[in-house]
């Protein structure tokens, strides 16, 4: 080997350092993005009874099931109305029609629907049925046609969306248990550095590092807490990470090199994490420090914003799912035609920052330009990490790429 570790390697050993933290009751307005934390079992029905699915007639398919060319047009005599939000009151007998809207429970004695469209008024309380319904039973959704009582309709781990929200709804679940939010605190190191809200004069730059991968905390359903900078020194290290250490995470970037100002990984050590100090055979990204320190698990990352963003992106992202009862972790891949050429070594993966489209029908991927790891408008024009193996040494137009998607419409 070349003494890098493979991504899939890492990954292994952060997922199964990982676990679902507890669960916590919300109200059902609130449970959009979270991960439900129980089996939901339906307590009756949907829909509780056989309804109209058109507005029109409950009729006895008897009575209008003959040959319209040869016979009479079947006349019904219309005993009660039915809107929406009433039960019905009577059976519908021989010769007898039922006013239904979409929606309202079918009366007993009825075993079809004919749509308005199909009838005409005869009189008060007469119907004449004009053309032939398609058959017996149409127009009706029949009891226990999207849940059945007792079915498991949402399984634990399950990210509710809107579709699973509405479901809870028609379940009548106006709380619902979810997995507690992972929080993780997040620290940049550099004495290069100045915060947003300081003061600073040439010599610094901005920490971004704090609000990029406070957003991917977010983003991966988790709390961010800022503890801001710490300078190059270990023991500015020591006080802000004992400062996280109530996190369920602690996040930092930068100082995780081997250079003489690169404290991370001799910090973590004394403060008690079993270190895995990685050389990622990923590019960007450079080491990557990964341990437990108490009850955190605690990540090292690269300090170039690239580099902290993909890394972040590969492995603190999925401690969080975990930890955040997620039970899949990868972004979602497709396939794209590549259209431009690119060289790279066999020893390292590439996530090259890529820009999808559709093309005349076909999904293709270009880079969004420079790649280097301290050019981060590549990750603002990018809506995929284009993902070029190991053993990929050249690309040329027209080859297929995988690409995970990074959340954006395109
Ligand atoms: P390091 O990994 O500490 O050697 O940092 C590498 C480079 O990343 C530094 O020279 C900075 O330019 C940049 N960098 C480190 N931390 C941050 C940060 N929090 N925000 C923006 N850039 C950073
Ligand atoms: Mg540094």
């Amino acid at each position: 080997m070349n003494g890098l570790t493979s991504l899939e390697k890492a990954q292994k050993v952060v997922l199964d350092s990982a676990s679902a933290l507890g669960c916590e009751k919300i109200g059902l307005l609130e449970a959009m993005g979270r991960v439900l934390g129980e089996d939901i079992i339906a307590p009756r029905d949907n829909p509780p009874w056989n309804n109209s699915a058109m507005d029109g007639f409950a009729v006895r398919w008897e009575d209008i099931k003959q040959d319209f060319a040869i016979t009479r047009i079947p006349e019904l005599k219309i005993i009660e109305d039915v809107p929406a939000g009433n039960m019905p009151q009577k059976t519908v007998g021989r010769g007898e029609a039922i006013r239904i809207m979409t929606g309202a429970p079918m009366p007993a004695g009825a075993d079809t629907v004919v749509r308005v469209e199909f009838t005409e008024p005869l009189g008060d309380d007469h119907v004449r049925i004009m053309k032939p319904e398609d058959g017996q039973g149409v127009h009706i959704r029949p009891q226990g046609e999207d849940v059945k009582q007792g079915d498991c309709i949402i399984a634990k781990g399950t990210m509710l969306r809107p579709g699973e929200i509405g479901m809870l709804a028609i379940l009548a679940k106006s709380f619902v248990s979810v997995y507690q939010r992972p929080r993780v605190a997040i620290l940049s190191t550099g004495d290069e550095l100045a915060d947003l809200d300081e003061r600073f004069d040439e010599s610094k730059i901005v920490n971004s590092n704090s609000y990029g991968i406070a957003a991917g905390v977010q983003e991966a359903g988790g709390i961010p807490l800022l503890l801001g900078i710490a300078n190059d020194h270990p023991d500015s290290l020591k006080e802000k990470i004992y400062q996280g250490l109530t996190c369920d995470i602690i996040v930092l970037s930068g100082g995780v090199s081997m250079g003489d100002y690169d404290f991370t990984k001799p910090v973590f050590e004394e403060l008690g994490a079993e270190m895995n100090f990685w050389k990622l055979a990923i590019r960007p990204g450079q080491p990557v420090a990964f341990g437990k320190i108490q009850r955190s698990l605690a990540f090292g990352l690269p300090g170039n914003p690239v580099s902290s963003m993909v890394t972040f992106d590969q492995l603190v992202r999925l401690a969080i799912l975990k930890m955040g009862g997620h039970s899949s972790f990868q972004r979602p891949v497709v396939k794209a035609v590549f259209q431009e050429t690119f060289s790279k070594h066999t020893d390292r993966r590439h996530f090259l920052r890529g820009v999808l489209k559709h093309e005349d029908g076909v999904l293709t991927v270009r880079t969004t330009g420079g790649q280097g790891s301290g050019i981060l408008t590549s990750m603002v024009k990018a809506n995929g990490l284009i993902d070029v193996p190991e053993d990929v040494e050249h690309l040329n137009p027209g080859d297929t790429v995988s690409v995970q998607l990074l959340s954006r419409n395109f």
